[in-house]
Protein backbone atom coordinates (compact mmCIF):
# COMPACT_ATOMS: atom_id res chain seq x y z
CA UNK A 1 0.00 0.00 0.00
CA UNK A 2 1.43 3.64 -0.94
CA UNK A 3 0.59 5.72 2.19
CA UNK A 4 1.83 8.33 3.82
CA UNK A 5 -0.61 8.35 6.68
CA UNK A 6 -4.45 9.51 4.91
CA UNK A 7 -7.05 9.56 6.35
CA UNK A 8 -8.57 9.22 10.32
CA UNK A 9 -8.74 13.13 10.73
CA UNK A 10 -10.50 14.99 13.33
CA UNK A 11 -14.20 15.21 13.74
CA UNK A 12 -14.47 18.66 15.58
CA UNK A 13 -17.38 19.53 17.36
CA UNK A 14 -18.15 23.44 16.80
CA UNK A 15 -20.01 24.88 19.60
CA UNK A 16 -20.21 28.44 18.43
CA UNK A 17 -21.28 27.62 15.12
CA UNK A 18 -24.07 24.94 17.00
CA UNK A 19 -24.91 28.18 18.89
CA UNK A 20 -25.27 29.98 15.53
CA UNK A 21 -27.50 28.29 13.24
CA UNK A 22 -29.24 26.46 16.29
CA UNK A 23 -28.30 22.95 15.17
CA UNK A 24 -25.78 20.36 16.46
CA UNK A 25 -22.47 21.28 13.76
CA UNK A 26 -19.72 19.36 13.69
CA UNK A 27 -16.63 20.05 11.55
CA UNK A 28 -14.92 17.52 9.40
CA UNK A 29 -11.31 18.52 9.36
CA UNK A 30 -10.09 17.03 6.05
CA UNK A 31 -6.90 19.54 5.62
CA UNK A 32 -5.51 17.01 8.54
CA UNK A 33 -4.32 14.67 5.45
CA UNK A 34 -1.14 14.51 4.56
CA UNK A 35 -0.97 17.09 1.48
CA UNK A 36 -3.72 19.66 3.60
CA UNK A 37 -6.95 17.83 1.24
CA UNK A 38 -9.35 15.24 1.17
CA UNK A 39 -7.63 14.35 -2.10
CA UNK A 40 -5.14 11.77 -0.21
CA UNK A 41 -7.32 9.53 0.42
CA UNK A 42 -8.31 8.59 -2.97
CA UNK A 43 -4.70 9.47 -4.21
CA UNK A 44 -3.54 6.73 -2.31
CA UNK A 45 -6.00 4.26 -3.04
CA UNK A 46 -5.21 5.39 -6.46
CA UNK A 47 -1.27 5.47 -6.89
CA UNK A 48 -1.31 1.76 -5.31
CA UNK A 49 -3.27 0.50 -7.98
CA UNK A 50 -1.47 2.08 -10.36
CA UNK A 51 1.70 0.45 -9.19
CA UNK A 52 0.02 -3.08 -9.08
CA UNK A 53 -0.71 -2.89 -12.99
CA UNK A 54 2.62 -1.13 -13.52
CA UNK A 55 2.21 1.84 -14.84
CA UNK A 56 5.34 4.42 -14.94
CA UNK A 57 3.60 7.81 -14.22
CA UNK A 58 0.78 9.11 -12.98
CA UNK A 59 -1.34 12.12 -14.93
CA UNK A 60 -4.11 14.31 -13.90
CA UNK A 61 -5.68 17.70 -14.33
CA UNK A 62 -6.21 19.86 -11.35
CA UNK A 63 -7.52 23.18 -9.54
CA UNK A 64 -4.84 22.61 -7.31
CA UNK A 65 -5.29 19.74 -4.62
CA UNK A 66 -5.64 16.89 -6.84
CA UNK A 67 -2.32 17.84 -8.11
CA UNK A 68 -0.69 17.91 -4.74
CA UNK A 69 -1.91 15.16 -3.76
CA UNK A 70 -1.02 13.31 -6.98
CA UNK A 71 2.16 14.57 -6.88
CA UNK A 72 3.10 13.00 -3.14
CA UNK A 73 1.52 9.50 -3.59
CA UNK A 74 3.45 9.43 -7.21
CA UNK A 75 6.79 10.20 -5.55
CA UNK A 76 6.62 7.84 -3.00
CA UNK A 77 5.74 5.06 -5.07
CA UNK A 78 8.92 6.09 -7.17
CA UNK A 79 6.44 6.85 -10.20
CA UNK A 80 6.58 9.97 -13.38
CA UNK A 81 3.67 12.75 -12.03
CA UNK A 82 2.28 15.19 -14.95
CA UNK A 83 -0.19 17.70 -13.53
CA UNK A 84 -1.94 19.60 -16.07
CA UNK A 85 -3.03 23.36 -14.50
CA UNK A 86 -5.39 26.63 -16.25
CA UNK A 87 -2.69 28.72 -15.42
CA UNK A 88 -3.40 31.55 -13.34
CA UNK A 89 -6.12 29.77 -11.49
CA UNK A 90 -4.52 27.87 -8.76
CA UNK A 91 -3.28 28.84 -5.48
CA UNK A 92 0.14 29.29 -5.08
CA UNK A 93 0.66 26.89 -2.21
CA UNK A 94 -0.15 23.82 -4.11
CA UNK A 95 1.97 24.41 -6.90
CA UNK A 96 4.56 24.62 -4.93
CA UNK A 97 3.59 21.28 -3.50
CA UNK A 98 3.55 19.48 -6.58
CA UNK A 99 6.83 21.09 -7.37
CA UNK A 100 8.42 20.46 -4.16
CA UNK A 101 8.40 16.47 -4.72
CA UNK A 102 8.89 16.79 -8.24
CA UNK A 103 6.10 16.79 -10.56
CA UNK A 104 6.39 18.14 -14.02
CA UNK A 105 3.46 21.04 -13.99
CA UNK A 106 2.63 21.73 -17.19
CA UNK A 107 0.18 25.36 -16.99
CA UNK A 108 -2.22 25.35 -19.94
CA UNK A 109 -4.13 28.41 -21.50
CA UNK A 110 -7.02 27.56 -20.97
CA UNK A 111 -10.00 26.00 -18.45
CA UNK A 112 -10.11 23.09 -16.30
CA UNK A 113 -11.76 21.55 -18.31
CA UNK A 114 -9.42 21.76 -21.51
CA UNK A 115 -6.41 20.87 -18.96
CA UNK A 116 -8.48 17.59 -18.32
CA UNK A 117 -8.94 17.07 -21.92
CA UNK A 118 -4.93 17.25 -21.73
CA UNK A 119 -4.42 14.63 -19.20
CA UNK A 120 -6.99 12.14 -20.76
CA UNK A 121 -5.14 12.19 -23.97
CA UNK A 122 -1.62 12.14 -22.23
CA UNK A 123 -3.16 8.62 -20.53
CA UNK A 124 -4.39 7.37 -23.76
CA UNK A 125 -1.08 8.00 -25.57
CA UNK A 126 1.61 7.32 -23.19
CA UNK A 127 0.23 4.67 -20.57
CA UNK A 128 -0.04 6.96 -17.80
CA UNK A 129 -2.86 6.62 -15.22
CA UNK A 130 -5.28 8.97 -15.01
CA UNK A 131 -6.05 9.67 -11.54
CA UNK A 132 -8.78 12.32 -11.93
CA UNK A 133 -12.07 11.10 -10.05
CA UNK A 134 -13.38 9.56 -13.30
CA UNK A 135 -10.71 6.67 -11.74
CA UNK A 136 -13.19 4.62 -9.50
CA UNK A 137 -9.98 3.87 -7.16
CA UNK A 138 -10.37 7.68 -6.27
CA UNK A 139 -13.76 7.17 -5.33
CA UNK A 140 -13.24 4.13 -3.41
CA UNK A 141 -10.49 5.53 -1.74
CA UNK A 142 -12.95 8.78 -0.37
CA UNK A 143 -15.33 6.88 0.69
CA UNK A 144 -14.11 6.21 3.82
CA UNK A 145 -14.01 9.73 4.74
CA UNK A 146 -18.41 8.69 5.35
CA UNK A 147 -17.28 5.77 7.23
CA UNK A 148 -15.01 7.54 9.70
CA UNK A 149 -18.15 9.65 10.45
CA UNK A 150 -20.26 7.45 11.16
CA UNK A 151 -17.90 5.75 13.30
CA UNK A 152 -16.90 9.06 14.88
CA UNK A 153 -20.42 10.30 15.46
CA UNK A 154 -22.20 7.23 16.53
CA UNK A 155 -24.11 7.48 14.17
CA UNK A 156 -25.10 8.74 10.30
CA UNK A 157 -25.73 12.68 10.37
CA UNK A 158 -29.18 14.10 9.35
CA UNK A 159 -27.05 16.46 7.13
CA UNK A 160 -23.66 16.65 5.32
CA UNK A 161 -22.36 19.03 3.95
CA UNK A 162 -19.79 19.97 1.72
CA UNK A 163 -18.24 21.72 -1.60
CA UNK A 164 -19.52 20.60 -4.97
CA UNK A 165 -16.96 21.08 -7.40
CA UNK A 166 -16.85 18.46 -9.91
CA UNK A 167 -18.52 16.01 -7.50
CA UNK A 168 -16.60 13.45 -7.19
CA UNK A 169 -16.16 14.26 -3.24
CA UNK A 170 -20.04 13.87 -3.51
CA UNK A 171 -20.23 10.56 -5.48
CA UNK A 172 -17.81 9.32 -2.48
CA UNK A 173 -19.31 10.29 0.64
CA UNK A 174 -23.18 8.64 -1.02
CA UNK A 175 -21.04 5.15 -1.41
CA UNK A 176 -19.19 5.21 2.00
CA UNK A 177 -22.97 5.77 3.54
CA UNK A 178 -24.54 2.97 1.53
CA UNK A 179 -28.50 2.39 2.16
CA UNK A 180 -28.92 5.22 4.68
CA UNK A 181 -28.29 8.52 3.40
CA UNK A 182 -27.79 12.07 5.53
CA UNK A 183 -29.54 14.72 3.72
CA UNK A 184 -26.70 16.29 1.67
CA UNK A 185 -26.21 20.22 1.46
CA UNK A 186 -24.06 21.14 -1.46
CA UNK A 187 -22.64 24.93 -1.98
CA UNK A 188 -21.50 25.46 -4.98
CA UNK A 189 -19.82 28.95 -6.52
CA UNK A 190 -22.34 30.66 -8.47
CA UNK A 191 -19.50 32.28 -10.24
CA UNK A 192 -17.91 28.89 -11.47
CA UNK A 193 -16.00 30.11 -13.68
CA UNK A 194 -13.94 32.65 -11.97
CA UNK A 195 -14.99 32.10 -7.82
CA UNK A 196 -11.90 33.04 -5.58
CA UNK A 197 -12.18 29.72 -3.53
CA UNK A 198 -9.87 28.35 -6.97
CA UNK A 199 -10.12 24.78 -5.79
CA UNK A 200 -13.81 24.59 -6.95
CA UNK A 201 -13.20 26.57 -10.15
CA UNK A 202 -15.04 24.31 -12.47
CA UNK A 203 -17.68 25.01 -15.03
CA UNK A 204 -18.67 21.59 -16.16
CA UNK A 205 -18.90 19.42 -13.43
CA UNK A 206 -17.61 16.04 -14.54
CA UNK A 207 -20.45 14.02 -12.12
CA UNK A 208 -23.34 16.12 -12.56
CA UNK A 209 -25.22 13.15 -13.33
CA UNK A 210 -24.15 11.35 -10.38
CA UNK A 211 -24.61 14.42 -8.16
CA UNK A 212 -28.07 14.82 -9.23
CA UNK A 213 -29.31 11.12 -8.08
CA UNK A 214 -27.20 11.76 -4.70
CA UNK A 215 -28.92 15.05 -3.90
CA UNK A 216 -32.75 13.37 -5.28
CA UNK A 217 -32.14 10.19 -3.22
CA UNK A 218 -31.39 11.99 -0.21
CA UNK A 219 -33.77 14.48 -0.27
CA UNK A 220 -30.85 17.24 -0.22
CA UNK A 221 -30.42 20.84 -1.40
CA UNK A 222 -28.10 22.20 -4.16
CA UNK A 223 -27.33 26.14 -2.79
CA UNK A 224 -25.73 28.47 -5.30
CA UNK A 225 -23.25 30.95 -3.55
CA UNK A 226 -22.14 34.22 -3.77
CA UNK A 227 -19.08 35.44 -3.49
CA UNK A 228 -19.82 37.36 -0.37
CA UNK A 229 -21.26 34.27 1.47
CA UNK A 230 -17.96 31.84 0.75
CA UNK A 231 -16.09 34.39 1.97
CA UNK A 232 -18.57 34.93 5.11
CA UNK A 233 -18.81 31.14 6.25
CA UNK A 234 -14.76 31.17 5.50
CA UNK A 235 -14.68 33.78 8.30
CA UNK A 236 -16.57 31.93 10.50
CA UNK A 237 -15.36 28.76 10.69
CA UNK A 238 -11.91 30.54 10.70
CA UNK A 239 -13.28 33.37 13.61
CA UNK A 240 -15.51 31.23 15.69
CA UNK A 241 -13.76 27.86 15.53
CA UNK A 242 -9.89 28.62 15.33
CA UNK A 243 -10.34 26.19 11.98
CA UNK A 244 -7.88 27.98 9.36
CA UNK A 245 -9.36 25.82 5.85
CA UNK A 246 -9.40 27.15 2.06
CA UNK A 247 -11.80 29.60 1.16
CA UNK A 248 -13.61 26.19 -0.83
CA UNK A 249 -14.00 24.55 1.99
CA UNK A 250 -16.54 26.58 3.94
CA UNK A 251 -19.05 26.36 0.86
CA UNK A 252 -20.58 23.41 2.74
CA UNK A 253 -21.37 25.53 6.21
CA UNK A 254 -22.30 28.86 3.53
CA UNK A 255 -25.02 26.46 1.98
CA UNK A 256 -26.24 25.52 5.50
CA UNK A 257 -26.35 28.98 6.63
CA UNK A 258 -28.35 30.06 3.61
CA UNK A 259 -30.53 27.19 3.65
CA UNK A 260 -33.55 26.32 6.11
CA UNK A 261 -32.26 23.71 8.49
CA UNK A 262 -34.92 22.10 11.18
CA UNK A 263 -33.60 22.72 15.23
CA UNK A 264 -31.35 20.54 16.65
CA UNK A 265 -30.50 18.76 13.36
CA UNK A 266 -26.70 16.86 13.31
CA UNK A 267 -25.24 18.29 10.95
CA UNK A 268 -21.23 17.78 9.66
CA UNK A 269 -19.93 20.24 7.37
CA UNK A 270 -16.90 18.76 5.70
CA UNK A 271 -13.55 21.02 5.53
CA UNK A 272 -12.09 19.88 2.82
CA UNK A 273 -8.81 21.58 2.54
CA UNK A 274 -6.36 23.77 4.75
CA UNK A 275 -6.01 27.74 4.73
CA UNK A 276 -2.00 27.59 3.88
CA UNK A 277 -2.18 26.22 0.34
CA UNK A 278 -3.86 29.79 -0.89
CA UNK A 279 -2.07 32.63 0.45
CA UNK A 280 -3.22 35.20 -1.78
CA UNK A 281 -6.93 34.49 -0.44
CA UNK A 282 -6.00 34.66 3.12
CA UNK A 283 -5.11 38.50 2.75
CA UNK A 284 -8.72 38.78 2.25
CA UNK A 285 -9.49 36.99 6.06
CA UNK A 286 -6.92 39.42 8.03
CA UNK A 287 -8.69 42.51 6.45
C1 LIG B 1 -11.31 19.04 -4.94
C2 LIG B 1 -11.79 19.97 -3.91
C3 LIG B 1 -13.14 20.32 -3.79
C4 LIG B 1 -14.18 19.86 -4.75
O1 LIG B 1 -14.44 18.48 -4.70
P1 LIG B 1 -15.22 17.78 -5.90
O2 LIG B 1 -15.01 16.33 -5.64
O3 LIG B 1 -14.55 18.24 -7.17
O4 LIG B 1 -16.63 18.21 -5.86
C5 LIG B 1 -13.51 21.15 -2.75
N1 LIG B 1 -12.61 21.64 -1.89
C6 LIG B 1 -11.31 21.35 -1.98
C7 LIG B 1 -10.37 21.94 -1.00
C8 LIG B 1 -10.86 20.50 -2.99
O5 LIG B 1 -9.55 20.23 -3.08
Amino acid sequence: MITLGEGNTPLLRAPRLSERFGVELWLKWEGANPTGSFKDRGMAVAVTRAVERGATGVVCASTGNTAASAAAYAARAGLHAVVFTSRGAVARGKVAQARAVGADVREIDGTFEDAHREARRLADEEGFVNVNSINPDRIEGQASAAREVVQQLGRVPDILALPYGGGGNTVAYAVGFGERLPRFVLGEADRREDTFASAIRIVEPVHRLEVGGVLKRSGGTLVTLSEDQLEEAWRLVAREEGVFCEPASAAGLAAVAASVTAAGQSVVCVLTGHGLKDPDATERLAA
